[in-house]
């Protein structure tokens, strides 16, 4: 099918999806159908010299964003040449739905687990574990203590900023990416949410965008690389004067992630990011029903063992690969992006 059908498509079952989608809904990732699972294999390297963009070359403007850039701190083993980099990151979703959440000791345990094999997490938790969680604030601080990052994570547009505000209140530290956002939802996010507490929160990376909002079947973009979407519409084609970089998360799962950081992909930062339910503590699995793997902590931690002796390879959060994207001049990358 040609882009601009499957938009069509993708908007319809949207109209239609929307206020039948469960506020709970865990993630549940089908094999997009536009994207192969073998997605990370596929990464083009560009014909030219390497470093150079395959769209807009980087000019003052484009290295000086107009939008703030990640505040957060760089990773801590940053590359030291111009190396072509895999930046792997991890995170996981914590819904609204309390049969899904994680207990509060586990996922402790566990980040506690990824963080000392070398990983860095990112945790984006929607509005109904923030305010149900009687641990919520302990767990936030205990794991940012970590290096764990708090991502924004909502299923409701509105609630992105009663996120912001509540993590704060929390005792945690909000940051500006935007995890997980539906297709229609770009737009709305171009500009900065005023918040209850006085304060403003734009949100200028973007991590997980889903076609549709129900997570099925191909709904998911797999892409491993970075850029700026120029709009719903056109996703996949870097705007240099956006406002939001995209992280491409790949297919979210160890295998994914190690194929792509063993492919020697030629862009200055690439990305891939292991996606782990918080509740079952499995990396999830784009093909599976259900969308759960079978990888566990031990599974990770042999992956992050292995990934920690190639010399391309970088663990980074996920506004930390932004960071790191936007230093090295902010080139695009990517299996898929125009
Ligand atoms: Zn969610």
């Amino acid at each position: 099918m040609k882009r601009s059908l499957r938009l069509i498509f993708a908007i319809t079952i949207l109209l239609t999806a929307c206020s039948q989608l469960p506020s709970s809904i865990t993630i549940n990732l089908g094999s997009p159908t536009n994207t192969p699972a073998s997605a990370a294999t596929q990464v083009t390297p560009p014909t030219a010299v390497p470093l150079q963009p395959t769209v807009a070359p980087p000019t003052a403007v484009s290295l000086k964003p107009t939008v703030a850039q990640p505040t957060t701190a760089s990773p801590t083993s940053a590359p030291k040449s111009n190396q072509p980099m895999v930046y792997i990151s991890g995170t996981s979703h914590i819904e609204t739905n309390r049969q899904t959440w994680p207990n509060p000791d586990a996922f402790i345990n566990f980040l506690r687990q990824v963080t000392a094999a070398g990983m860095k997490w990112s945790v984006g938790a929607d509005i109904g574990w923030l305010e149900g969680e009687a641990r919520a604030s302990e767990i936030i601080k205990t794991t940012e203590a970590m290096g764990v990052e708090w991502d924004i994570h909502a299923h409701k547009t509105e609630d992105r900023a009663k996120n912001v505000v509540k993590i704060k209140n929390l005792g945690g530290k909000p940051n500006t990416v935007i995890s997980g956002l539906v297709l229609t939802e770009l737009e709305e996010m171009r500009s900065p949410f005023k918040l209850s507490d006085g304060g403003t929160w734009f949100g200028d990376i973007l991590w997980g965008y889903t076609l549709r909002p129900d997570h099925s079947t191909g709904s998911e973009d797999a892409s491993t690389g970075l850029w700026k979407p120029k709009s719903s519409k056109e996703f996949y084609t870097h705007d240099a004067n956006g406002n939001i970089i995209m992280v491409g998360g790949g297919t979210r799962d160890l295998k994914g992630a190690e194929t792509l950081a063993k492919s020697n992909p030629k862009f200055a930062v690439t990305s891939a990011t292991v996606m782990v339910n918080p509740n079952k503590l499995v990396v999830i699995d784009m093909d599976a029903k259900g969308g759960l793997g079978t990888d566990g902590i031990n599974e990770i931690k042999s992956f992050a063992e292995r990934m920690s002796k190639l010399s391309n390879v970088r663990f980074a959060t996920i506004s930390q690969t932004a960071k790191a994207w936007v230093e090295a001049g902010s080139v695009v990358s990517g299996s898929q992006v125009k």
